[in-house]
């Protein structure tokens, strides 16, 4: 991920509530559209215009050729109330983040999330890294990614819930553990629609939480098709359960892995 800044000069002659309208629709698009990462965007008030500091998936997310139609409608917006296309200037690289992913194809892709990620939940299989949203066929509208943001959102709180191990935990533990969770429901529903337009195996995961001993984790069968799935490496050094049936991911329960 990178650190981007993006100005908006404010010409002396434009309306400041239309201005403050169309940038928030304009950034609220790329961020709709993968474009930007986490879902919090600062907008600052300067004496030379509006700026706005935000994450990036790759240094190239900002081009206009990423833009869905709601970013586009949003300059023309731009245009007719007298502001001029936004200034982008990346500032650096963000050394915590993990590197996107390079690959030239992915054979498969991983819907992958946790509670402390900000980038995209969509990985390749290959390398793990993440992929940005805007490079795969919109899967909410013709034009976004709304069902990925809302599912993300609602892992990222279950599994904040499961770490805090305050309230909730039990619920929020089997909602990511569960094939038949509504949060896992509406993470395989994404995953086919993924696979579907993409011809890409989209694997979703199972978090499991405790098991009793290894010898009987190990044998633990695939939820959905209850066939073997066992994996004698893990891959990606945390899956260690995989059904190419069914596109389905687990690990070994943490207390006995
Ligand atoms: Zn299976």
């Amino acid at each position: 991920m990178y650190v981007a800044q993006i100005r908006f000069a404010m010409p002396s002659e434009a309306d400041e509530e239309q201005a403050l309208e169309a940038i928030n629709l304009f950034l609220g698009s790329l961020r709709g559209n993968g474009q930007l990462c986490g879902a919090e965007i600062s907008l600052l008030a300067a004496t030379q215009g509006y700026f706005s500091f935000v994450l990036i998936p790759d240094e190239d997310a900002l081009d206009a050729a990423h833009y869905n139609r709601y970013a586009k409608q949003s300059l023309e917006d731009f245009k007719k109330i007298g502001l001029v296309a936004p200034e982008f200037t990346i500032i650096g690289q963000d050394t915590d983040a993990a590197d996107s992913c390079t690959c030239a194809t992915s054979d498969w892709y991983i819907l992958f999330t946790t509670y402390l990620s900000l980038e995209s939940p969509l990985h390749c299989g290959n390398c793990f890294g993440p992929i940005a949203l805007y490079r795969i066929a919109p899967t909410y509208d013709d034009a976004e990614y709304y069902d990925i943001h809302c599912w993300q959102a609602d892992y990222q709180a279950c599994d904040q819930l499961q770490m805090n191990c305050q309230t909730l935990e039990r619920s929020a533990t089997r909602q990511l553990s569960q094939l038949n969770s509504s949060l896992s429901r509406q993470g395989r529903k994404i995953c086919k629609k993924i696979t579907q337009a993409s011809t890409i195996p989209t694997f979703y995961y199972l978090y499991r939480d405790k098991g009793n001993s290894r010898e009987e984790e190990v044998s633990r069968l695939c939820p959905s098709c209850h066939q073997e799935w066992f994996l004698a490496e893990p891959v990606h050094g945390k899956f260690d359960f995989k059904c190419d049936r069914c596109h389905l991911l687990s690990n070994l329960a943490w207390d006995v892995r």
